[in-house]
C-alpha cells in the first residue's frame, strides 16, 4: 500500500516551501488511496518546542492537508538505539571522539589543500587503549561507515542520481550528548512505518545517498525517492522555519484563501 509522510522538525512555523514537500506526499497517498503519516522529527530537545508541532497541525488543517495518524520521533528512541546497535554489531557504527572544533580545522586543511572536505576517519585508526582515554576526557560521537561504493537511484523529479560514496563524510549518527540525529532516525521511522514514497527537497540528495546504504545495512526495502527544488524568498534567500520567512500563519493573517496557495504550490 502507497503510504507517506510529511516529517517537519516543530522548531519554527511551516513555510511555503514546507507546504510543497507536505502536498506532494498528500496528493501522492490520496491518488493512490493510502496512507499519509505526520511524523513529528523531535529528537533535538532544546529546539523542539509543543506550540510549533500545535501550530503545524493548524496550518495543515487550514489547507485541508489531512492526515491518518501522528508518529513522534520522540517515542521511539528505543526502536533507534536497537537499530543502532544492529549496524554496530555489523561493524558499520564507529566511535569518534573529535571535538567540533578540531572538525573545522581538519574542514579548513582540507579546503586549503583544495580537497572535499570529507571525514578523515582517523578515529577508525585508534586502539582501544587510545579510545579509553579519550572517552575519559572527551564525550564521543558514532558515525555509519559507509561503503565507499557508488550509490545510485532513479529519482523520482532528478532522474538518475549516482554519488561516490567516498567523496561523503560518513555521517554523524548519534551527538556527544547521546542525541539520535534525524539521519538514524528517519530510516528506521522511514522502514518501520512502511513508507513507499520520499519526497523532499533537494537539500536532503545527499542525506538520501547515506540513508540508502544505511536501509540496505539493516535489511530493508528501499523507497522511491523523489527530490524537489527548492523555493526561494524575493532575493534569492532560503526559506526558513526558524525566521519565519514566507509562513503559512503570515498568509492566513493577511487574509490568503488556501486554496489560492494550494493552487499555486500544486
Ligand atoms: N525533519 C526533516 C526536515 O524537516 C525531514 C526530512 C525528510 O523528509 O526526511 O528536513
Amino acid at each position: 500500500m502507497t503510504t507517506t509522510r510529511f516529517a517537519p522538525s516543530p522548531t519554527g512555523y511551516l513555510h511555503v516551501g514546507n507546504l510543497r514537500t507536505a502536498l506532494f506526499n498528500h496528493l501522492i497517498s490520496r491518488k493512490a488511496g493510502g496512507t499519509f503519516i505526520l511524523r513529528i522529527d523531535d529528537t533535538d530537545p532544546e529546539r523542539s518546542k509543543e506550540e510549533f508541532v500545535d501550530a503545524i497541525k493548524t496550518d495543515l488543517e487550514w489547507l485541508g492537508i489531512t492526515w491518518d495518524r501522528v508518529e513522534r520521533q520522540s517515542d521511539r528512541l528505543d526502536r533507534y538505539a536497537a537499530a543502532a546497535d544492529q549496524l554496530r554489531d555489523m561493524g558499520r557504527f564507529y566511535e569518534c571522539f573529535e571535538t567540533p572544533t578540531e572538525l573545522d580545522l581538519k574542514r579548513k586543511k582540507q579546503l586549503n589543500m583544495g580537497k572535499p572536505p570529507v571525514y578523515d576517519r582517523s578515529a577508525l585508526a585508534l586502539s582501544d587503549a587510545e579510545k579509553d582515554a579519550l572517552r575519559a576526557e572527551r564525550g564521543a560521537h558514532w558515525r555509519f561507515k559507509l561503503d565507499q561504493t557508488r550509490i545510485e537511484w532513479s529519482d523520482g523529479i532528478v532522474g538518475d542520481i549516482s554519488i561516490d560514496a567516498a567523496s561523503v563524510s560518513d555521517p554523524v549518527l548519534i551527538r556527544g550528548d547521546g542525541q539520535v540525529l534525524y539521519t538514524l532516525a528517519s530510516v528506521v521511522d522511514d522502514t518501520d512505518m512502511g513508507i513507499t514514497d520520499v519526497v523532499r527537497g533537494s537539500d536532503h540528495v545527499t542525506n538520501t545517498a547515506t540513508q540508502i546504504q544505511m536501509i540496505k545495512a539493516l535489511g530493508f526495502d528501499v523507497p522511491r525517492f523523489a527530490h524537489h527544488s527548492l523555493l526561494t524568498g524575493p532575493q534569492g534567500e532560503g526559506l526558513s522555519k526558524r525566521l519565519g520567512t514566507l509562513s503559512l500563519r503570515d498568509l492566513r493573517a493577511d487574509g490568503i484563501a488556501p486554496q489560492v496557495i494550494l493552487s499555486h504550490m500544486a
